[in-house]
């Protein structure tokens, strides 16, 4: 369809030419393929195998990986539009979810094959991850033929936990802070056929748990929290190690022992467990940990516990970034890599002993739950850095003008260091001169714009290079556009603003069209911590994303994406809608966002592929005004009565029309029971 430009020649051209607006205005480049996004936005590398690009340049969604069909995440994301489903909306593909958990049980029955295992693997999924209950249901259901489990850190997901799990033979790892009445509960539910193990992650726990015990004359299975002195590295590398918040010393582990010896409940302690932490992008942090296990387990045995389980915990890595390094947001190895060092290890240690192997648990959170969600928001505008092509100065112009026009002129790949230190001077030396009232404002404003039109013209330049000089680096982050967009980070991403975790985020159309301008992402919250700023890239991480330029609205054709009853009363966009989607934030982002500004939750819609195509399964809407402000203690109704009490004032004062207070009342009450985010 079009010719192939030859790739040197497309480079020199852009060298000689300077890049005005129009220019980056101008759209696709004749060039630009699916292949040049998948390679930009390194899809293939995070996505794979459930996410890519199709002919038409959209991403496309495989939820059942290499085993099924897919679905066009841009026209799913319409046609739920379509559904009134507004912006910003979570699409859960509960086929990912079981994708998953065959995954990660079928990586473990390989490796139990390959290394002739006399164990078995029984995984469970910790609620903490993501607590939302029609995740849970699907967790539980797609687990069953692998007795799959769940984990409990607390009262109130042990509760969860108790009620939805009914999978015979699975278990039910009771972690976290615990009293009497969690401890009770959690033998009561053996009566009700359940596996509790309760976990020691306190040496108090000892007491209460035996006290229990004789109170109800039910012999629990326990588990023991061992910290490790391996550590985990990076952001959650202290959930290990002797000052870690939880988990047994090994003297604590001793007198355990002791203390349930002494009450001859020694029988009861079957379970070694331990997790060092989340995101663990080495290899080697793991098989040092399993090592260490597999000797305390050992030692455990000799002791005289009636071992049967090691519980590794979690730590299983995502490749947020697709490089498979030990990057913190990535990982340098496999699912299976991770199946075979734990039951490598185990095997290992207990031949050296000549014990039986135990039944080997892992507690997989992110793993599992991290793929299944997509965020897909909308883009409501940009700001971007003015570049102009400049006009040439007068003769009776500043002379700072003329130089700067002349640096401007002569910028070349030979110079453009020296030009922007050049350009970076006439511009200060403008600023304090019209500090000191030697030029007119409309002249500084001139020196702005011709500044940023160098700025420009080098930047193109320098991205052309192999090496980006240190004091050039910024010049990226400094000609970023701003691309507002339609969510919250503290809702949707707190991660990414509490942390600085990488999500992959990218356009999910036009993926066949050049990217021409690079981006930062700001939200819709008055907060300047509510941006993104940091993008994966293949080397450590990028500070500007590649973004289309917002394309003009071609007049009224008519509400081809119409929402419904929401889009009537709001004025059309200016510019065709402009999706992107944050990928791989199905764990821990949902019950960690916050209603900073009173964001509330998003829409959520789970998406269950069929024959035909996909079948939308549930939808949860999301916070409505009078929801959010109901969790800050304000009646909806209160509110109303208070406006139309000002407004009826505001009438006999004659402040304000009949039509006027009606048409207040009107939007106000309406808004109430709408969603948080703006419609577009
Ligand atoms: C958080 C947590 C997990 C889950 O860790 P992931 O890294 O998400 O797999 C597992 N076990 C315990 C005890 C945890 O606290």
């Amino acid at each position: 369809m079009t010719e192939p430009t030859n790739q040197s020649e497309k480079q020199s051209q852009s060298l000689t030419r300077s890049v005005s607006q129009a220019e980056l205005q101008n759209g696709p480049q004749a060039t630009w393929t699916i292949e040049d996004s998948e390679e930009l936005y390194r899809i293939n590398g995070w996505g794979e195998p459930y996410f890519s690009i199709n002919a038409a340049g959209h991403v496309t969604v495989s939820p059942m990986g290499d085993r099924g069909g897919s679905l066009d995440l841009y026209e799913l994301t319409n046609a739920l539009k379509q559904r009134n489903l507004g912006l910003p909306l979570l699409i859960r593909f509960s086929d990912i979810l079981e994708d998953r958990i065959e995954r990660l049980n079928a990586c473990f029955s390989r490796a139990i094959a390959r290394y002739s295992y006399a164990g078995d693997y029984r995984g469970v999924f910790p609620v903490k991850c993501n607590q939302q209950r029609h995740l849970i249901e699907d967790l539980v259901r797609f687990g069953k033929p692998h007795q799959f489990g769940l984990e409990a850190g607390s009262k109130p997901e042990l509760m969860i936990a108790l009620a939805l799990l009914d999978t015979p033979g699975s278990l039910l790892i009771c972690n976290g802070y615990k009293d009497q009445e969690y401890i009770e509960t959690a033998m009561l539910a053996r009566r009700l056929g359940h596996t509790p193990i309760i976990v020691l992650e306190q040496i108090e726990e000892v007491e209460l748990v035996i006290e229990a015990s004789r109170k109800l004359n039910i012999e629990p299975i326990l588990g023991v929290r061992a910290k490790l002195s391996a550590k985990g590295i990076g952001r959650w590398g202290t959930s290990a190690g002797d000052r870690a918040k939880f988990g047994l010393t090994i003297p604590e582990i001793i007198r355990a022992v002791e203390q349930l010896r002494s009450t001859d409940m020694l029988n009861s302690l079957q379970l070694l467990h331990f997790h060092i932490g989340s995101q663990i992008s080495s290899i080697s942090v793991i098989k040092d940990a399993i090592r260490e296990a597999g000797q305390i387990y050992g030692e455990l045995v000799k002791l005289g516990a009636n071992m049967n389980y090691l519980d590794v915990g979690g730590g299983l890595g995502v490749d947020y970034d697709g490089s498979k390094t030990n990057f913190y947001a990535s990982k340098n190895y496999s699912m299976q890599n991770y199946a075979n060092d734990v039951v490598a290890a185990m095997k290992d240690a207990c031949q050296q002993r000549g014990i039986a192997v135990p039944t080997l648990v892992s507690e997989s959170g992110r793993a599992i739950a991290s793929h299944q969600s997509v965020l897909v928001f909308d883009v409501l505008g940009t700001s971007d850095v003015i570049s102009e092509i400049p006009e040439l100065p007068a003769d009776d112009d500043p002379l700072v003008l003329r130089n700067l026009y002349e640096t401007y002129q002569s910028i070349s790949v030979d110079n453009y260091q020296e030009a922007y230190h050049d350009a970076t001077q006439f511009k200060e030396e403008a600023v304090s001169m019209f500090g000191f009232g030697y030029i007119s404002l409309t002249d500084r404003a001139r020196v702005e714009r011709l500044y940023w039109a160098c700025c420009r013209k080098i930047l193109e330049i320098a991205r052309q290079q192999d090496y980006v000089p240190d004091d050039l680096e910024d010049l990226e982050k400094i000609m970023a556009s701003i691309y507002y967009v339609n969510f919250s980070v503290f809702q949707s991403a707190p991660d990414a603003w509490a942390i600085d975790q990488l999500f992959p985020i990218m356009p999910i159309h036009r993926l066949n069209e050049e990217p021409t301008c690079r981006g930062t992402l700001a939200d819709l919250t008055c907060d300047s911590d509510g941006k993104i700023d940091q993008f994966i890239d293949l080397r450590d991480v990028k500070y500007v994303l590649e973004l289309h330029p917002l394309k003009k609205n071609l007049p009224a054709e008519d509400g081809q994406f119409a929402t419904g009853a929401d889009s009537a009363s709001h004025s059309q966009s200016t510019h065709e809608p402009y999706y992107l989607g944050m990928f791989l934030s199905g764990a821990y982002q949902e019950i960690m966002g916050n209603l900073h500004n009173l964001f509330g939750d998003t829409n959520t819609v789970h998406i269950k592929l069929t024959p035909k195509g996909y079948q939308i399964e549930h939808v949860v809407k999301g916070d409505t005004m009078r929801e959010v402000l109901g969790y800050v203690q304000y009646d909806a109704e209160d509110l109303i009565e208070n406006i139309r009490r000002r407004s009826e004032q505001a009438l006999q004062e004659h402040q304000i029309t009949l039509e006027e207070s009606q048409l207040l009342l009107q939007n106000y009450e309406r808004s109430l029971s709408r969603y948080t985010y703006l419609s577009s």
